[in-house]
C-alpha cells in the first residue's frame, strides 16, 4: 500500500503524523535544499515500487521572533530552497497530493483583520520575520502556478502559533511558549527572576501540535481546493496571560519580569478559521491550559534530552 510521506517528521508538527500510513524522515534522512537529492529520493522510491501517494511537507526553518530576526537570510534561503525542491519532485514523480505548511507570521503587517487566505499577498509582512514570511509565501505562488499548469491537487494550510511536545525549547530562538516553559524551569530551579520578553500585551493565537496534525490529515483525506486553509481556534490570549497560566501550572512563586527591551513583534494576528469551522463543525480544539500541562509534563519527562 502507498504511504503518505511526512517531511520534518521528528519535528513539533511532524512528530505528530503517527501509524503505519506514514513514511516519515527527518533532515538527515534526506536533504531538502538540494534538488538532485530530492528527485535521487523519489526515483528510488518509485524504483522499489515505494512512491508515495501524497507528502505533508512538515519540514521547515522555523523560529520565534528572535531567530526570524538573527537569521533573515539562512531563514528565506532554506525555506525556499526546501519548498521548492519537493514541490517539484513531487510533480515531475507524478505524486497526487501535497500539503504545504504556511503560517499566519506570513501575512502583511498592515492588513485588514482577521487574517484569511485571500490577503497572503497584499502588502509586505512584519519586519521580524521578512526572510522566513517572503520565502513561504513563494510556496503558496508555486502551488498555484502547479496547480494551474500541471492539475496537481496541491495546497497549503496556514497554521496560528504551534506548541507542544517535540518543540525547539533554545532559549534564544525558540517560539514563545516553549522557551517560556524551559526559562520557567530554569527559574524554578534556579530561584532566580522569571524574564519574559517584550511588554507581555501582544495578543496571539495558540494551537496544540496534536490538533494541527488531525486537521492536516482531514483535510489531506477531504478538502481539494486551491485557498490555503487557516488552522486556528481564532481565540487570541496576550502573552502576559500566558505566562500566569504557565506560571500556574509550574507552581513557579518567583518575580516575573518583563524586559521592554527586547521585541513585541506583531501586536497581534488575528485569523478567520471560519474554513475549518463550516467543514469541520464538531473538530474539537485542546483547550489551551490542557496542551499547555501535556508540553510541560512533556518538558519535564524529557529534559535536558529537548531540542534546543
Ligand atoms: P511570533 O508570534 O512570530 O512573533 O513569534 P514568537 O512565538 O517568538 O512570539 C513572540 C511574542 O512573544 C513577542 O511578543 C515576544 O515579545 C513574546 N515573548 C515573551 N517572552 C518570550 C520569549 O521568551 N521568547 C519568545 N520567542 N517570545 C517571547
Amino acid at each position: 500500500m502507498s504511504k503518505i510521506l511526512v517531511t520534518g517528521a521528528y519535528g513539533l508538527v511532524g512528530s505528530q503524523f503517527i501509524g503505519d500510513e506514514y513514511q516519515r524522515i527527518g533532515s538527515s534522512d534526506l536533504n531538502l535544499l538540494n534538488q538532485k537529492y530530492v528527485d535521487d529520493f523519489f526515483y528510488m522510491s518509485e524504483k522499489n515500487g515505494e512512491l508515495p501517494e501524497g507528502i505533508i511537507h512538515c519540514a521547515g526553518k522555523v523560529g520565534g521572533i528572535q531567530g526570524n530576526m538573527n537569521n533573515q537570510g539562512q531563514f528565506f534561503y532554506e525555506n525556499i530552497f526546501m519548498n521548492t525542491s519537493i514541490i517539484e519532485s513531487a510533480r515531475k514523480f507524478g505524486i497526487k497530493k501535497f500539503i504545504a505548511f504556511l503560517s499566519t507570521c506570513v501575512f502583511p503587517d498592515d492588513v485588514e483583520y482577521p487574517l484569511s487566505s485571500d490577503k497572503i499577498h497584499l502588502g509586505p509582512p512584519h519586519k521580524s520575520n521578512y526572510g522566513y514570511a517572503y520565502a513561504k509565501r513563494m510556496s503558496d505562488i508555486q502551488i498555484k502556478a502547479y496547480r494551474e499548469q500541471y492539475g496537481v491537487n496541491y495546497f497549503s494550510v496556514i497554521p496560528c502559533n504551534i506548541y507542544g511536545p517535540n518543540d525547539n525549547y533554545n532559549l534564544e530562538s525558540g517560539h514563545v511558549i516553549p522557551m517560556l516553559i524551559h526559562k520557567m524551569y530554569l527559574a524554578k530551579k534556579n530561584n532566580t527572576d522569571f524574564i519574559v520578553w517584550g511588554s507581555g500585551n501582544p495578543l496571539r493565537e495558540f494551537i496544540f501540535s496534536e490538533d494541527v496534525a488531525k486537521l492536516t490529515k482531514l483535510l489531506y483525506d477531504n478538502y481539494d481546493g486551491s485557498d490555503p486553509v487557516v488552522l486556528s481556534t481564532s481565540e487570541e490570549i496576550s502573552i502576559g496571560e500566558i505566562v500566569n497560566i504557565i506560571a500556574e501550572l509550574m507552581e513557579y512563586g518567583g518575580n516575573i519580569i518583563f524586559n521592554k527591551t527586547k521585541p513585541d513583534g506583531q501586536y497581534r494576528k488575528p485569523s478567520d478559521n471560519s474554513v475549518i469551522k463550516n467543514m469541520l463543525p464538531d473538530f474539537q480544539f485542546t483547550p489551551l491550559r490542557e496542551g499547555l500541562k501535556k508540553s510541560i509534563d512533556w518538558f519535564n519527562g524529557n529534559y535536558p534530552k529537548v531540542r534546543l
